[in-house]
């Protein structure tokens, strides 16, 4: 389902990623673990059509990422990939509610069945009590939570997490990694995370390490 082929970045003269090849299937669950400067961020931003490769080719679902234009990737992104980062960015101005709701704003959606969705959701993760507030009212958990609502509200085909547990203590963090787990097989996401903790990819079956730009194993 996505299939990456050498993919080598550079910034300047400093190279990054040297040539990654990747198999991911459709469903699958993934962590990819590395040190900080390995390369996780700029290969997921890749991974997301946030940025481009200086080279190499990436295949989601047989489609090529690097024949769509701007427009098109945008509209892509919107529709097929969910992004859990670390430094979290609710909008500071809307409710919790209103800020799950933007992605299918954004799509021209009608809103109805997606207020079910977040209503079934933040009943999962315990924070229905937040819905009304504004981010600034809720606890930095609680916005982690609401942020991963907002990142798997439009069901997307591919959820990509960038330390999604990095200020999170290490009980926490297990528990959010599970919920990513759980919601990302009953939504049918692929899930894939990358961290530099050990203990948070202990919990995948599939581990893939980053070493310098290059995967390892
Ligand atoms: P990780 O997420 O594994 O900590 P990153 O992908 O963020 O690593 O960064 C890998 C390397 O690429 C680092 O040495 C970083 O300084 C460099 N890098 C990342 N983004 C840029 C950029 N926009 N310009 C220049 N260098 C960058
Ligand atoms: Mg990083």
């Amino acid at each position: 389902m996505i299939d990456l082929h050498d993919i080598k970045k550079s910034f300047g003269d400093v190279h990054v990623l040297k040539g990654i090849s990747l198999h991911v299937d459709s469903k699958e669950q993934c962590v990819i673990l590395g040190s900080s400067g390995s390369g996780k961020s700029t290969l997921l931003y890749i991974l997301g059509t946030l940025d481009k490769a200086s080279s190499g080719q990436i295949l989601i679902d047989q489609k090529d990422l690097g024949k769509m234009n701007d427009e098109q990737l945008a509209l892509f992104r919107n529709e097929n990939i969910g992004f859990v980062f670390q430094f979290h960015f609710l909008l500071p101005s809307i409710t919790c509610e209103q800020n799950i709701l933007l992605p299918p704003r954004i799509s021209g959606k009608s809103l109805a069945p997606y207020k079910e969705l977040t209503e079934m959701l933040a009943k999962y993760l315990g924070v229905t009590h937040c819905l009304k507030k504004y981010p600034y009212q809720i606890s930095g958990g609680e916005q982690q939570r609401i942020n991963i609502i907002r990142a798997l509200i439009l069901k997307p085909a591919i959820l990509l997490c960038d330390e999604p547990t990095g200020n999170l203590d290490s009980k926490n963090s297990q528990k959010v990694v599970s919920l990513l787990k759980d919601l990302s097989l009953e939504l049918g996401s692929t899930l894939i995370v990358v961290t530099h903790d050990q203990k948070v990819a202990s919990q995948f079956s599939r581990k893939i390490t980053i070493e310098d730009g290059q995967l390892i194993s």
